[in-house]
């Protein structure tokens, strides 16, 4: 028995949860990751993983009972991610973005807007969380996307770029400025687009280094109408309920890092094991041997840290983003490190396609730069430390 499978044996699962999650590792086994090299080359939106996430019901873990889901414990919905991830990224982060875009609206819609859109979700609807844009990725108060009021509508103008599920999402969470508020932090605010909506365009889809079987959008509005009673929390509401959504969604990121992670690890050790040089395996290498240690120690930090980061959430604590930043910062960095080093113990053949590392290396890339790049979170972190000046905003 391993450290990990330690590790994972403290984590007291319930008997339902148990349940989901043999499903979903029998799901990863038998199908996800049989077929994950063939739609990382393909390109191809991997809709047949979907049915079969949807045919377990895995909306149903995060959307409340009264809308149509089975809700279970957060650590069983990232457990559920990662799992998903290890076997493939694209599939994980087209599963998890769902729960990104949708998350605000459990969290901060009112109950008719739950109980007209969530049942959707809960069937396996797709979600996705538009905030993005030409000029606004790490600032997103530079966003120019506007919502106009008029009468019972909001006619939105402008667009988004670097869109998962853009193009396939049933419902999209957008954010865009509401006219005729000045200042540009307090005009953010926040609305449900359901597809189709005359006016919405997909413009494209990007061409990427990895997560290649995941869609990634550059939207378009046009004098789209929206019926105001898709306005989620009040006009001016957008940044609290962005900053708040975040904070679910970051630990969710980390989740799916893991799951690359994970993926590195455990085919870099069983290469090590097999592969044999100068007489001698090459996990038989002192050096080698350091840098395992230090990654293994790695992930089994980052993953236990992971578990507190959810159990806060379980328990009903609400001020978690900064455990939220070092989860993702920590898992994302470990993924992309884990992932180097997974083809460098595969030596030559690392950088061919007959072995997964070159995939999880360039799937690893981009958990470092999505929902706040590293250097963000780097800064949230160390800002939470300093003492605040007289006067001073945050
Ligand atoms: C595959 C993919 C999927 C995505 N999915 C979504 C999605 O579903 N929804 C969505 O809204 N967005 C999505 N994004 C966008 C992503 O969140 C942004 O790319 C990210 O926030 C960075 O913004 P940017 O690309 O504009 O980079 P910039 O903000 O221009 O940053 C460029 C560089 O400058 C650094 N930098 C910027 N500001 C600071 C600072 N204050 N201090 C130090 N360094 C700084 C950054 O760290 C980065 O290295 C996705 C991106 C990708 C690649």
């Amino acid at each position: 028995m391993t450290v990990f499978d330690r590790l994972d044996r403290r984590r007291t699962w319930t008997e339902d949860e148990r349940i989901v999650l043999d499903q979903v590792r029998r799901l990863c086994n038998e199908t996800i990751a049989p077929n994950a090299a063939a739609y990382d080359r393909s390109g191809e939106f991997p809709w047949p993983n979907i049915r079969a996430i949807n045919a377990l019901g895995l909306n149903g873990l995060f959307v409340p009972e009264a809308y149509g889901g089975t809700p279970m414990r957060y650590r069983l919905y990232l457990e559920c991610v990662t799992a998903i991830s290890e076997a493939c990224a694209s599939t994980g982060i087209i599963y998890a973005t769902t729960f990104h875009g949708m998350g605000p609206l459990i969290e901060f819609g009112t109950d008719a807007q739950k109980a007209r859109l969530l049942p959707r979700i809960a069937a396996g609807g797709l979600g996705a969380l538009a905030i993005t844009e030409p000029n606004a990725g790490s600032d997103a108060t530079g966003m120019r996307t506007r919502f106009h009021p008029d009468g019972d509508s909001i006619i939105v103008d402008g667009g988004k770029i670097l869109i998962s599920n853009g193009d396939v999402a049933d419902l999209l969470l957008l954010f865009g400025k509401w006219d005729g508020i000045d200042d540009p932090r307090a005009a953010i605010s926040v609305l449900l687009l359901e597809r189709p909506t005359p006016g919405l365009a997909v413009l494209r889809l990007e061409d990427k280094m990895g997560h290649r079987a995941s869609s990634t959008a550059a939207l378009a509005f046009e004098a789209m109408r929206v019926p105001r009673e898709n306005l989620l929390g009040q006009p001016g509401q957008g940044l609290p309920i962005l900053f708040a959504s975040l904070n679910r969604s970051r630990p969710s990121i980390a989740a799916h890092a893991l799951g690359i992670a994970r993926a590195a690890f455990s085919d870099m050790v069983r290469y090590m094991n097999e592969r044999r040089q100068s007489g001698r395996r090459i996990i038989d290498f002192q050096g080698n041997q350091f840098m395992l240690a230090d990654l293994a120690t790695e992930l089994a930090m980052a993953e236990a840290w992971l578990d507190h980061v959810a159990a806060m959430v379980d328990d009903g604590e609400t001020d978690f983003g900064i455990e939220a930043s070092m989860a993702k910062l920590r898992a994302s960095d470990l993924a992309s490190h884990m992932a180097d080093a997974c083809v460098q113990m595969h030596g030559g053949y690392g950088y061919t396609s007959d072995f997964r590392a070159e995939r999880l290396m360039r799937d690893a890339k981009v958990t470092q730069i999505w929902e706040g790049t590293n250097q963000v979170h780097r800064q949230l972190i160390g800002r939470s430390f300093s003492a605040r000046e007289p006067g001073e905003r945050r």
